[in-house]
């Protein structure tokens, strides 16, 4: 057994993963696929992710895998079974767990983050974490359903109902589920806004009414020619940087919900527009992980009705992580999925 242990200051290096015994309630995943998150590359240019990291540790909180050995009580997943994860670990004792706001969990811990995650051959999971897959979804699709999973709850917090204009900032995997999200739910109309065009020929195909290149054409020009009205109703920021959080609130209609939902680099600030939050009666928003969607996302996916296959460009190796996270980074990617171990 082996992982790509993070040793902090963005230094990866395979290690052997500790051999132990399984404890009660637990399993052993054999990981067939581990996404790599925005949040892996926040955490690879020394930002936390969502709870604090201490190197060194395996990362990758996006796995699917199968079921190899079962601890003792184990009665929730059987050995032989195609399972996603859900990475986030909640305490269940704190104020927050105690009052439906889990995700605000004052004692977090999640796979991959602060535990051995999936940049490995095997991982260790309590069985509760374990979804089930179906055997025709392929495994790299498995593993996107954590970041499905937030995305939902996204829109369950933004709340975008059948009828509604959707405007998404950002045209990267989130932005693309987001997009197909959005259309599940009804939105009449869903335009998506990107600078780089091969993503923005991705958003068509993927169903959405119009692209915008923000880089070329005005927003709230472009969105008033293409909705007939002034703005948005529910604009969703997939960005996570200044710029795309300034304009959503700016591409938001009047009574409209603005979703900020791009994890930001820490310490990232924005100047809002006070007056055109007061005069359109904005609701501005975030959102944080995954409570309670993750069984849903899984479904969405066992179901077939989520395009994930376009999303996945890039796929690497485990022992070549870091090369996996400079590409995720880079504009010709989309979603980079670690897959398999070469050594
Ligand atoms: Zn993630
Ligand atoms: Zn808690």
């Amino acid at each position: 057994m082996k992982g790509n242990y993070y040793l902090g200051d963005g230094k990866f290096e395979m290690r052997p993963l500790p051999q132990r015994p399984l404890g009660p309630g637990e399993v052993l995943i054999k990981v067939e696929a581990c996404g790599i998150c925005g949040t892996d590359v926040h955490i690879y240019h020394g930002s936390k992710g969502s709870a604090e990291v201490h190197p060194p540790v395996v990362l990758g909180h996006e796995l699917a895998g199968q079921v190899v050995e079962v601890g003792g009580g184990v009665d929730r997943v059987a050995v032989g079974d195609h399972v996603t994860v859900d990475p986030n670990i909640y305490c269940g004792k704190c104020r927050f767990c105690r009052m439906g706001k889990k995700q605000m969990c004052q004692d977090l811990r999640a796979i991959g983050v602060t535990q051995n995650g999936g940049f490995a051959d095997y991982c260790y999971v309590p069985q509760e974490q374990c979804y089930r897959l179906a055997s025709q979804v392929p495994y790299r699709w498995g593993a996107m359903t954590e970041p499905v999973a937030c995305c939902l709850h996204g829109m369950d917090r933004a709340g975008v109902r059948q009828g509604d204009t959707v405007c998404i900032l950002g045209g990267g995997a989130i932005g693309l589920i987001m997009l197909q999200l959005a259309q599940l739910a009804g939105a009449a109309q869903v335009v998506l806004s990107e600078p780089v065009e091969q993503r923005r020929e991705l958003a068509l195909s993927l169903g959405a009414s119009a692209v915008v290149d923000p880089g070329r054409e005005d927003l709230g020009q472009r969105l008033e020619e293409l909705l007939g009205a002034a703005g948005a109703g529910v604009v969703i920021e997939c960005v996570g940087g200044v710029a795309a959080a300034t304009q959503a609130v700016s591409a938001a209609a009047r009574g409209g919900t603005v979703l900020l939902f791009g994890v930001p680099k820490s310490g990232t600030s924005v100047q809002l527009n006070l007056d055109d939050i007061f005069q359109k009666e904005l609701k501005v928003m975030g959102s944080k992980i995954n409570p309670d969607t993750h069984g849903r996302a899984a479904a969405l996916i066992n179901g077939g009705k989520l395009r994930l296959e376009p999303l996945i460009t890039h796929s690497y190796p485990v022992e070549r992580l870091e090369e996996g996270i400079q590409k995720q980074m880079a504009d010709d990617s989309i979603k980079v999925v670690i897959e398999g171990c070469g050594i």
